[in-house]
């Protein structure tokens, strides 16, 4: 069995209490490693261990600092089999993902950081016969950020790569459900010659590690990225503490399809935009609404090419589906599937949990689920399930369809599928989302600002957004003129 620990002060450490939790991996339904129950006092710990180095790590060369980060993806990369098979255990994705999608992200977030601090200057403006105004940005201190399950590395490291990377220290906290590709990252750090103390794994559960990390005075900014329930809770304690907040939060976004829009794309994008990666991802077109005279075609294609999708233990190669990432997850997704039938809705396909054979036999598996004939404003309409399920509703006009999209608390992202450019752009206006996509989906540029609008968060990732996140401006104003001012 495997067992792994907490990353502080630059070593691999057993929590305090020297107790440790149970592992599961997804795809057997079966415990298969051990990971710290820590608690605030490995907190405690590792904060500690953060400010005593933060002298250091912010005041080294950003030249220095991005050399450390680019190690860090070096290594990540050619360590890539070993990541992507933990990754996928861990979760229950498939192998494929893994491969394509999560670990070369993480590679490229801390690559992408270490080369967008170069980049970050200083503002200055000269007042004409006054002086020079200049503003520079601070790093914080010691950061807090606390990540999902969903995307483990990619989303861990998209916290982490620019808050090293404007020089804070910072105490991290994976999710407990998906620890170990945050245990290979400290292994890698150890390796890359991560100064002592900059940067901290916290293993353990929400309520223990993720408190402790929000209660602690000494963490002066949370970057938090899961659901909206966990981000109120935190926004609750961190707020009156005056903790700088990032939060990325739900989704429950539409994926608006019109007549004409080209056809086959739209297709096979929406098969993708709804169950990538078991539709565990926050920016899943969860509901997908098509204009009426394309309504019946579009749905009985869709349905067809549901219905043929492969679910399959994650390193089938032929897996388009792998396992949801946890028994009380996928009860979670089921129990919506029940709640919909008895909003008056029909399973068109899927519905079901599906059983492999052999050792996969106790897995997760479920089909994925297209449910048509909802009230928009139905629970399974207005509540993110965060699974293989989709809903399917017709739209008459351009008006209907937005009330129908704008009608829940979140506002992540959208997808708008038309030829006509004009169209486009007034849904994409008009539309509640900090992301939109016309005729595609899930195109990222790091560059860009990420996150959502409403229940979906507060603040944004990405680029220089992030940079600024984690920094703090301070103006500084010199007078070079003559006389008193
Ligand atoms: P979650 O809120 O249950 O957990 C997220 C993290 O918070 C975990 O590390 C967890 O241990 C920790 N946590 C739990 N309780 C805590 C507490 N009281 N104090 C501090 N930390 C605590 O979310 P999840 O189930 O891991 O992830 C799924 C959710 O994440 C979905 O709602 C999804 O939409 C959202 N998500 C959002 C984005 C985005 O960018 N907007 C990206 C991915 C996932």
């Amino acid at each position: 069995m495997i067992q792994i620990q907490n990353y502080i002060n630059g070593q691999l450490v057993a929590p305090k209490s020297n107790s440790y939790l149970d592992n599961i991996d997804p795809s057997r339904g079966k415990v298969y490693s051990k990971i710290p129950d820590s608690k605030s006092e490995d907190i405690n710990v590792a904060t500690a261990a953060a400010k005593a180095a933060f002298p250091l790590w912010s005041n080294m060369p950003k030249e220095q600092r991005s050399d450390i980060m680019l190690k860090v993806a070096q290594l990540i990369e050619e360590r890539m089999d070993e990541f992507v098979g933990a990754e996928s255990l861990d979760n229950g994705k498939p192998e494929s993902l893994a491969r394509a999608v999560d670990i070369p992200r993480a590679v490229s977030n801390f690559k992408f950081f270490a080369t967008a601090i170069l980049h970050f200057a200083s503002e200055s403006h000269y007042m004409e016969g006054l002086g020079v105004n200049y503003t520079v940005r601070k790093p914080i201190g010691v950061v807090g950020c606390i990540s999902p399950w969903n995307l483990p590395l990619y989303l861990f490291t998209w916290k982490i790569a620019p808050a090293l990377a404007a020089g804070n220290c910072v105490v991290a906290k994976p999710s407990e459900i998906t620890p170990m590709t945050a245990f290979l990252l400290s292994k890698v750090c150890v390796d890359a010659g991560m100064p002592a103390g900059v940067l901290n794994i916290v293993h353990g559960l929400g309520q223990n590690v993720g408190d402790a990390i929000t209660k602690h005075p000494d963490i002066t900014a949370i970057s938090f990225t899961g659901g909206t329930q966990t981000g109120k809770t935190i926004a609750g304690i961190a707020a009156p503490m005056f903790k700088k907040l990032s939060l990325e939060l739900g989704g429950k976004n539409p994926n608006i399809i019109f007549a004409d829009c080209d056809f086959k794309t739209a297709l096979s994008t929406t098969l993708r935009s709804s169950f990538a990666n078991q539709g565990q991802i926050c920016l899943c077109g969860s509901r997908i609404f098509v204009e009426r005279p394309i309504y019946e075609k579009f749905r009985d294609a869709f349905v067809e090419k549901v219905a043929k999708t492969k679910v399959s233990f994650p390193t089938d190669p032929e897996a388009k589906l792998g396992a949801v990432v946890s028994k009380p997850h996928m009860e979670k997704v089921l129990s919506y599937i029940e709640l919909a039938k008895e909003e008056g809705g029909k399973v068109l396909t899927g519905g079901v949990q599906v059983h492999l054979d052999g050792e996969y036999k106790d897995g997760y598996y479920l089909r994925p689920t297209v449910i048509e004939g909802l009230d928009y404003k139905c629970r399974t309409n207005q509540e993110e399930i965060f699974g293989p399920v989709v809903t399917i509703t017709p739209f008459d006009t351009e008006e209907e369809v937005l009330k129908m999209a704008n009608s829940t608390i979140y506002g992540l992202s959208a997808t708008i599928w038309t030829e006509n450019l004009t169209r486009a752009h007034r849904v994409a206006d008009e539309v509640h989302a900090g992301i939109v996509w016309i005729n595609s989906w899930l195109v990222r540029d790091l560059r860009t600002p990420f996150g959502g609008v409403k229940a979906s968060g507060v603040g944004r990732e990405g680029g220089f957004e992030a940079l600024h996140f984690f920094t703090e401006p301070k103006n500084i104003f010199v007078k070079l003129g003559e006389g008193s001012h």
